[in-house]
């Protein structure tokens, strides 16, 4: 078969760049390894309950009058209501360290009132960040990468107000280790404390269902269940593609959200390409179904990033789990989410691939349990004991993030090395999602249709 753009991945990104495309009457196909929609972030269901694999939270919501910022631009680019996806504001979130918390909610006041209050010394300085971070243009794809940490120091004094800065931040959003490129610093921190956190009400399967809806109604296919097995050059351009049965595509132009690293290891006979490392940072997390709802407990957050240790360690940890910092999410405390029959607490970790590829399978499941433990008697420093109360758990690994969605490493943001124009050394292979550089799904959604824009429809 002959397609104009055939896709790789049918994740957030893919199915974003896959509208846009098919909308424009390209001839399309996603190709996707897995049997399920939305890669990273997709939903499964488990003795009778239906889990969403990994949403906290959409990051950028903003109200319905505000015109030009991500979430509304993208709606309006995939043609997608906003009503379509029911979303319900955070109550509210907060950083807690050791001795120290700062909330902050979808209006940016609040989080400026409780810099004043926690680090007085430091409240003009705040506002001094907030004002370069509106005026910088962190769209602009030929800036050069700056160590946050770096500029931060320019305006801060506190290491503790940096790190907790930081620490949100790096947990939705950052690919390197114990730093962070300033550019990406910008873009989380308007995206989670200039924008905010919302919740679809019947979570991500609302958000594919639109997509899938809206991708099949201009003509979008689908190879599900069918992963690309080697993808074939010459001339540096790519020529075919061989997926797992044997099959052969064909196509003008190739956009893949498997990842950088990744699409690199597909192809065949094209030197070059290879300069990219393949990210390190994976997590665990754990779901916990409750008999009681979470704000019974005297939980009324909605996500609460911790940090129990003296400075805040963003690294891939030498044991299996790095439990001293993390993240622990109750999606019961969205607006209009109350009627939800049961209590969840989310609790994620920082924790190292290769200690959990090395396990055993009979000590995989044992492992599993004792991290959960390890997680919750960090965890539970910041909220009330939850643990009498669980009717049900389940608890993803790296392994778990690899064998879903073929990320090396289980690194749920990719290589730090960042492709932020999509191009690779083939003329017609480009990269989109994760390792494109926008992260989490309002990022992967904004890169697909980007790149969909700026190398497919710009280009005819
Ligand atoms: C536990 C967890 C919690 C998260 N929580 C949030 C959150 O609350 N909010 C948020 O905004 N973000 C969250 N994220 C991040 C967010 O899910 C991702 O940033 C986003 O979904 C990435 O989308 P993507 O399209 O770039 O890549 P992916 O989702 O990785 O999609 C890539 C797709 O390509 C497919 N693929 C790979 N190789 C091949 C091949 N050879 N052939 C065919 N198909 C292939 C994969 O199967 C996959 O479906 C979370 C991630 C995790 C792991």
């Amino acid at each position: 078969m002959d397609y104009d753009v055939i896709i790789i991945g049918a994740g957030m990104s893919g199915l974003a760049a896959g509208i846009r495309l098919a909308m424009f009457d390209r001839r399309v196909c996603i190709v996707e390894r897995h049997y399920n929609f939305g890669g990273l972030n997709s939903f499964y269901s488990l003795d009778g309950r239906r889990f969403d694999v990994g949403l906290h939270a959409l990051t950028n919501y903003v109200g319905a009058h505000v015109r030009n910022t991500p979430l509304p631009k993208l709606l309006r680019q995939l043609r997608i209501s906003r009503d379509a996806l029911d979303l319900c504001e955070q109550s509210y979130s907060a950083v807690s360290f050791p001795g120290r918390q700062m909330r902050f909610n979808n209006d940016i006041q609040l989080l400026i009132d409780e810099v004043a209050r926690e680090f007085p010394a430091e409240a003009d300085n705040f506002l001094r960040l907030i004002e370069n971070i509106k005026a910088y243009d962190d769209l602009d794809l030929s800036v050069q990468p700056t160590s946050s940490r770096r500029v931060l120091a320019e305006f801060f004094g506190d290491h503790t107000l940096i790190d907790m800065l930081l620490c949100p931040l790096m947990y939705y959003g950052n690919a390197e280790q114990h730093d962070m490129d300033y550019t990406q610093f910008v873009t989380m921190f308007k995206s989670i404390f200039l924008q905010g956190f919302a919740r679809p009400k019947q979570g991500v399967r609302r958000i594919i269902a639109e997509l899938v809806k809206r991708y099949r109604a201009c003509d979008g296919e689908f190879r599900m269940k069918c992963g690309v097995k080697r993808i074939t050059t010459q001339d540096r351009r790519v020529t075919a593609i061989e997926l797992d049965d044997g099959e052969v595509l064909t196509a003008d132009t190739i956009i893949s959200s498997a990842g950088y690293v990744e699409t690199m290891r597909l192809l065949q006979g094209a030197a070059g390409g290879m300069d990219h490392r393949p990210g390190q940072l994976s997590f665990i997390e754990s779901i916990s179904v409750l008999d009681i709802k979470p704000v019974e407990l005297g939980i009324d957050a909605t996500i609460i990033f911790f940090n129990d240790a003296e400075t805040f360690t963003y690294a891939k940890p030498g044991d299996l789990i790095d439990p001293r910092s993390g993240v622990i999410c109750m999606p019961n405390n969205y607006e209009r989410h109350d009627d939800m029959a049961e209590g969840f607490v989310r609790l994620t970790s920082l924790a190292n691939y290769d200690r959990w590829a090395s396990l055993p399978e009979d000590e995989y499941k044992a492992a599993k349990a004792r991290c959960y433990d390890l997680a919750a008697d960090h965890a539970v420093k910041f909220i009330p004991e939850f643990r009498d109360h669980v009717i049900a758990r389940d608890i993803f690994t790296p392994r778990t993030i690899e064998h879903y969605t073929g990320h090396i490493n289980g690194a749920v943001y990719g290589t730090p090395h960042k492709t932020r124009d999509g191009k690779t050394h083939l003329e017609n292979l480009f990269i989109c999602g994760t390792d494109q550089g926008f992260l989490g799904i309002i990022g992967a959604m904004l890169s697909g249709i980007s790149m969909a824009n700026a190398h497919v429809l710009a280009r005819d």
